[in-house]
């Protein structure tokens, strides 16, 4: 396609950001901000195979679904585990985001570290499918960072904490690419089960995921307690074999919470102490940022900042970070070249750096 026409197209193109996240897929539209946030749940005819209803109405069906209905996540553990149904998760959302509009819209969808060329493959094709005229990928941790407002262009060390539903994703950027990035195959999924395990062990009780996460978001915290009252939940019994309402201490969630999350920050000191010193030096002055759910467990940035001795802030909307990253780099043409650079451009950026001799950032700028 000629380039006279693409910057036409995409000076009218509608932008779409899809963030494709284990838990959650939140999708911006350029004009609109957040457009909705559907959790990354979708419901099946089990015997068919075919595809009931997908996010919010899929998941009212997680734990109450009929053995003829089968309620799938499809990226539980951070990979795309069933393109099938993460097809049919993008198809649907897309065409809600688009109804209406009259020129196929230009879409950056955020997708794992792990992604594979296949997984990219039938991802690119639901969403053409639903109309997309062009289809850009986008690492989550990249676009969590410039949604979280770090400035990834700059030679400067850039750190992102993302804490998921199934994965944490975290990640050193400087000029435009990742230096270092570690996926954790856990994330606030694995304290809710902590949670729970540790009220059966403890108290012999037992409470569903729903529970678990709602205790983990009341009373969570990392580090000191902060004095909120208990809280009343449905549970069973598991000696009385009966449903009954247990009252939930702060302090036992956060004994909860404290194994999966020293886990987390344990893989953060592993990052910075394979960090160059040049970059580690920028973090430790400037700080990290925690995006994503997870980021608004209480008193986690605070202790983070206190063990690893550097200041460490939230994101505004953490869970927003990577849609709203990925809108950004849509319609950010320095973002946007420096991202996706054509060739003409690489060679030009290559032919440059050989002239002032700047080759080294070429090892940078690898994705
Ligand atoms: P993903 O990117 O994997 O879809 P999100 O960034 O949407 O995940 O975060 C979802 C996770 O964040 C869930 O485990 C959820 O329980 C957790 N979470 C959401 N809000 C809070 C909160 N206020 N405190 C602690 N955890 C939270
Ligand atoms: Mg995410």
């Amino acid at each position: 396609m000629p380039d006279a026409f693409d910057s036409i197209y995409a000076h009218f193109a509608p932008e779409i950001s899809i963030d494709l996240g284990t838990a959650n897929t939140p999708v911006f539209v350029r004009g609109h901000g957040v457009r909705f946030v559907e959790p990354t749940v979708v419901a099946v005819d089990s015997s068919s195979g075919e595809v009931l209803t997908v996010g919010e109405g899929a998941r009212q069906m997680m734990g109450k679904a009929p053995r003829s209905i089968t309620v799938i996540r499809p990226l539980r553990n951070g990979v795309i585990s069933n393109y099938k149904y993460t097809e049919a998760l993008v198809r649907q959302l897309l065409d809600r985001a688009t109804r209406g509009s009259l020129i196929p819209p230009r879409v950056i969808i955020g997708v794992p570290g792990s992604a594979t060329d296949v997984e990219r493959k039938a991802v690119r094709e639901a969403a053409i499918g639903a109309g997309a005229g062009r289809v850009y990928f986008v690492q989550q941790a990249i676009a969590a960072a410039v949604g979280a407002g770090l400035p990834i262009l700059e030679p400067h060390g850039n750190m992102i904490v993302d804490i998921g539903g199934g994965t944490t994703e975290i990640a050193v950027l400087s000029l435009g690419g990742l230096v270092v990035a570690r996926s954790l195959k856990m994330g606030g999924n694995r304290l809710d089960e902590a949670i729970m395990a540790h009220l059966r062990t403890t108290r012999g009780v037992l409470i569903g995921e729903r529970t678990a996460e709602q205790l983990k978001i009341a009373l969570g915290y990392y580090g000191r307690p902060r004095g909120r009252a208990p809280e009343r939940v449905v549970g069973q019994d598991m000696r009385a074999l009966r449903p009954g309402t247990f009252e939930v201490r702060e302090e036992e969630i956060g004994s909860a919470v404290a194994e999966p999350l020293g886990e987390i920050v344990d893989a953060v000191r592993a990052v910075i102490e394979v960090t160059p010193p040049e970059l580690v030096r920028d973090i430790a002055d400037g700080g990290f940022v925690l995006a994503g759910g997870g980021a608004a467990i209480a008193g986690l940035a605070e202790t983070l900042a206190l063990v690893l001795t550097m200041p460490v802030r939230v994101a505004e909307e953490p869970m927003l970070c990577v849609a709203r990253g990925g809108a950004q780099i849509l319609a950010d043409p320095r973002l946007f070249n420096a991202l996706y650079p054509t060739p003409q451009s690489r060679i030009g950026r290559w032919l440059r750096s050989i002239r002032f001799g700047m080759s080294e950032n070429s090892s940078y700028s690898s994705r």
